[in-house]
């Protein structure tokens, strides 16, 4: 077990219900803590760039269509094992899959319209929080 920081996105979809507050307070009561956060509306290119690994996937065009629909917030959690916790507590992919009480279970629309994101690497949580964020915009 070890501190570890990983990468929050609230999506456009919760962000346009006022969700903001309510994704946040299931992190915070789950320990984790919110030591960087940002209020942004992506370009079509930071969208593009940030899920380019997805690029070969037939759903690429339209999620960056989505994640560029309206704002988002983009933050770093930071836990005791920060990456899987997050994943736990957003749930599956498709809400309709999601276990109960999970963000994308109790929030979610659809399979593109999830709510939230989450690294799901300590890996591919250092590029992401690095694609967003300077070391001195995160206070831990
Ligand atoms: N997505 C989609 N259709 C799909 C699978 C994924 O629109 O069939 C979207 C969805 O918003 C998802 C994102 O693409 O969160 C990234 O997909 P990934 O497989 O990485 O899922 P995640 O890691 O977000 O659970
Ligand atoms: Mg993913």
């Amino acid at each position: 077990m070890a501190i570890e920081r990983t990468l929050s996105i609230i999506k456009p979809d919760a962000t346009k219900r006022n969700l903001t507050g309510a994704i946040n307070a299931r992190f915070e009561e789950s320990g984790l803590a919110i030591v960087a956060q940002k209020r942004l509306h992506l370009t079509r290119a930071q969208a593009e760039a940030f899920y380019a690994v997805h690029a070969q996937r037939s759903f690429y065009g339209e999620l960056c269509a989505y994640m560029c629909s309206g704002p988002v917030v983009v933050q770093v959690l930071q836990g005791e094992s920060a990456v899987t916790r997050h994943r736990e507590i957003l749930g599956a992919t498709n809400p309709a899959n999601a276990a109960p009480k999970t963000i994308r279970k109790d929030f979610g629309v659809s399979v593109q319209e999830n709510s939230a994101h989450g690294s799901d690497s300590p890996t591919e949580a250092q590029r992401e929080i690095s694609f967003f964020f300077a070391q001195t915009e995160i206070v831990g």
